[in-house]
């Protein structure tokens, strides 16, 4: 199985997101493998499109985070939240900013609709650290990272992190 590179911040892609996915088949199941597969070998619960360079409405996640348990790995094409409910805040981390972490506020319940790599359309029910990783991954397909959502506190906590990473980029470059 090939991995994936996955992009740091600021790599534009990240900003950039996702587009409605139109194709669906082999081609798609096979990036939604590799993506899974990036995002074990990477230690993640979550991986979007945007995240290994590629602007496509799709993400992955398995909240064990582990090859061991795939019975919690969900694939999520074109993903729409129908309704939400009850806020709290948790922890949450990035693989596309290493190293920073922080506190996120996010729905505690979710009702989704999405459609599986066939194209079926899905609909589900999620709570907790699932509809937390759900929010999170919805957000990079909209361009939205969760350094945006940090308290002004966080915000100055990660600052220099932050920069660190852009002056990483800028030396790659
Ligand atoms: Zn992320």
């Amino acid at each position: 199985m090939t991995k994936l590179e996955v992009v740091h911040y600021p790599e534009p892609v990240l900003r950039r997101g996702g587009k409605p996915v139109t194709a669906f088949g082999p081609e798609l199941r096979q990036l939604a493998e590799e993506m899974l597969a990036t995002m074990y070998s990477s230690r993640g619960v979550g991986l979007a499109a945007p995240q290994v360079g590629r602007e496509l409405d799709l993400l992955v996640l398995n909240p064990e985070g582990s090859l061991a348990d795939r019975t919690q790995e969900l694939v999520l094409v074109n993903p729409r939240i129908l309704s939400r409910k009850r806020l709290e805040f948790g922890d949450e981390g990035c693989l596309s900013f290493p190293g920073i972490y922080a506190e996120v506020e996010r729905h505690r319940d979710i009702v989704a609709t999405w459609q599986d790599v066939e194209g079926r359309v899905q609909e589900g029910k999620a709570s907790g650290f699932v509809a937390r990783i759900i929010q999170h991954e919805m957000d990079h397909l909209q361009g939205v990272l969760f350094v945006d959502r940090l308290s002004p506190a966080d915000r100055i906590r990660v600052k220099k992190q932050l920069e660190a990473l852009e002056r990483r980029a800028r030396i790659a470059t």
